[in-house]
């Protein structure tokens, strides 16, 4: 689609939190919904500490049909308590064409996996409703497969769409994937889109985060999504790459430097 160069698209979330705006949004939580009191309690110390945005998932893409699927509905619901209690916006994944009406009742932002980035009948169906979508980058894609997955979601109407660079597929096993933040200022030339950045999916590696974080501002992200839980160590997904509260409370004056900074 057409767009004036250098004019970026602003996604007014209600509550004053925009993305695409003057300021880096944090998105922060739980890599699953586990359980009330963990998301309460991250949702609580995450709001205070700045982010304006709840993550977790409800219904959850595995890699291994025998790991936990997530819980659904009732996850969704937990999601938008918490988040209603202490002042967030949610951002959760629809996976499926069918889930889309009701992961909308509970969700300001609809996240495309990263295995769903060319499902173009679930593109197309999140294309109809009205919902912010944030488009996680297929493990895979290129640049241009990802714009253009983009313009299907565009293409019905809904052009409140975020990209968001969550590291791709290399020959290196240290990292889950290879946060490509190259992605970051080539796409800011490229798209009017808003870019977000995903350092937990993208090192599969909690020391990683902090500094990826950092990296990703100062490269230009519009915003972060990060897993954070309250005893990573015990959580019941992608522990590994969850940062605690604690790590989450000291990393958010350290961006907030490098974003007034550039
Ligand atoms: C997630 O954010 O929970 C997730 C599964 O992300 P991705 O699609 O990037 O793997």
């Amino acid at each position: 689609k057409e767009y004036n160069k250098g004019e970026k698209s602003r996604i007014d979330l209600g509550g004053g939190v925009i993305i695409g705006g003057d300021e880096v949004v944090m998105m922060a939580g739980p890599c699953t919904v586990e359980s009330e009191e963990g998301l309460f309690k991250t949702a609580e110390r995450v709001a205070a500490a700045g982010a304006k945005i709840l993550r977790g998932g409800a219904y959850k893409p595995c890699t291994s049909p025998y790991s936990y699927q997530g819980m659904g509905t009732d996850g969704l619901k937990l999601l938008r308590a918490a988040a209603d209690k202490y002042g967030l916006k949610v951002v959760t994944e629809v996976m499926h064409v069918r889930k889309v009406e009701e992961v909308a009742e509970y969700a300001d932002i609809l996240q495309i996996g990263t295995r769903n980035m060319q499902n173009y009948d679930l593109l197309t169906e999140v294309g109809r409703c009205r919902t912010a979508v944030m488009l996680k980058r297929g493990m895979t894609a290129k640049l241009e497969e990802w714009l253009l997955a983009a313009e299907y979601i565009a293409a019905g109407g809904n052009e409140r769409i975020m990209l968001c660079e969550r590291g791709i597929r290399t020959f290196e096993p240290y990292t889950r994937n290879t946060l490509d933040l190259s992605a970051i200022p080539a796409l800011n030339s490229l798209s009017h889109l808003p870019v977000i950045v995903d350092p937990s999916q993208g090192t599969g590696r909690r020391e990683l985060v902090a500094p990826m974080s950092k990296a990703a501002v100062a490269v230009g992200a519009d915003g972060l999504i990060i897993e954070v839980h309250p005893n990573p160590d015990h959580a019941i997904k992608d522990g590994a790459q969850s940062i605690t509260i604690e790590t989450f409370e000291k990393l958010m004056p350290e961006l907030g430097a490098i974003a007034n900074a550039i």
